[in-house]
């Protein structure tokens, strides 16, 4: 009995030890095969390499036809990358690997292909076509003469030291007028000639650039050098020679000790910088509320030459401009104190300089973009 037992026993451990041995093997054999997928995996992709390399897309449809095959939802190279889940855990990362540079060098060749299609697509429509003819011309555009005159107006005060300022076309009561001293009559405030606006008549369009000049010296940085271009609107009837919108600049210059004779220095050099050394100039005395003393610039003629002409109505003299030191009441108005600063300040259209400047006698051309017109400037600057 007892012999039986430990017979009995001794099988048992027998047993055992070739199951162990039997599971090892399997597991071996497992790994074996594991890595021997991963090897023809990797064989596969060579030779799926070559085919790649050897392709030739002679037309779209074989284009097509490669994408689909390489590339498709169900294409080659999705099918590979289906595969890592049969690929051993210590490889996985080397096949993820060499399965990225296999999909990129795919998508590669596509590019390649389409490139060299497209090419031959290009060459083929330009078969026969003759490459010595002469090419069409392109127009060219140019500025408007506004534009042009404005540029060269700003050019030539930048030289004097004269900043850019610009503000709000839309404009309070006070910045249009009240800061610069008009009174509450004032021809300028009626409705005929002024743009308000219907829902807010406290807001109105500005009819002068000066409310740039205002804002400016709100701000009290003195000295303050600085020139004022811009869009201004009233409410004239269009004419030959008004508008109801056209474009201003204005300049001030308020500092210590601004004297008129700095204002009829910075006005000379302007207008000899505009309209050449040989343009006479004078000023006649005016009024202006904003100014005291004020002045209306007149230059000599440049059709007549001062001798007397239809444009000139037989003077000799054009007006440009009005200017004037600045009233100390507007300096009041805006923060600065007149009895330590003074200023001047002029204005001029810049429609009314480029009339002038190039002999244009009708002011509505500068809006109507008649290119007839227009075309004149190509060139100009
Ligand atoms: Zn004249």
């Amino acid at each position: 009995m007892r012999t039986t037992i430990r017979f009995l026993k001794v099988t048992e451990k027998k047993q055992s030890s070739y199951l162990q041995d039997a599971s090892i093997l399997l597991a071996l054999a497992l790994l074996l095969y594991l890595h021997l997928i991963m090897e023809v995996l990797l064989q596969q992709i060579e030779q799926h390499k070559q085919a790649i390399t050897g392709f030739s897309a002679p037309n779209t449809d074989a284009l097509e036809a490669f994408r689909i095959q390489y590339l498709g939802t169900k294409g080659l190279v999705k099918t590979l990358m289906g595969e890592m889940k049969n690929v051993p855990n210590e490889d996985k990362r080397a096949f993820g690997q060499i399965m990225n540079e296999f999909k990129e060098f795919t998508e590669a060749r596509y590019d390649a292909l389409k490139e060299l299609l497209d090419a031959q697509h290009v060459d083929a429509s330009f078969k026969g076509f003759d490459f010595t003819l002469p090419g069409d011309n392109l127009p060219l555009g140019s500025r408007h003469p506004i534009s042009i005159v404005r540029n060269r107006i700003i050019s030539i005060f930048k030289r004097l030291g004269f900043a850019v300022a610009e503000g709000p076309e839309i404009e309070d009561d006070w910045h249009n007028f009240g800061a610069l001293n008009l009174p509450e009559d004032h021809p300028a405030r009626d409705m005929q000639d002024t743009f308000y606006i219907n829902q807010d008549p406290a807001w109105l369009l500005r009819t002068h650039t000066s409310n740039v000049q205002i804002r400016e010296m709100e701000k009290g940085h003195l000295p303050i050098r600085m020139i004022m271009p811009g869009r201004v609107y009233r409410n004239e009837t269009i004419s030959a020679r008004a508008h109801c919108f056209f474009h201003q600049v204005e300049g001030l210059y308020v500092a210590d000790n601004v004297s008129f004779a700095d204002l009829k220095q910075t006005l000379y050099f302007f207008v000899k910088e505009m309209f050449g050394q040989d343009v006479k100039i004078r000023f006649r005395p005016s009024y202006f509320p904003f100014t005291e003393p004020s002045a209306e610039m007149d230059i000599s003629c440049l059709i007549c030459g001062g001798t007397g002409c239809n444009v000139c109505k037989q003077t000799g003299w054009v007006e440009i401009l009005g200017c004037g030191m600045v009233h100390p009441n507007v300096l009041s108005n805006c923060g600065i104190d007149p009895n330590k600063y003074t200023g001047f300040a002029f204005g001029t259209g810049i429609e009314r300089i480029t009339m002038l400047k190039y002999q244009v006698k009708d002011l509505r051309l500068f809006s109507e973009n008649d290119v007839r017109f227009l075309n004149q400037f190509t060139g100009a600057i």
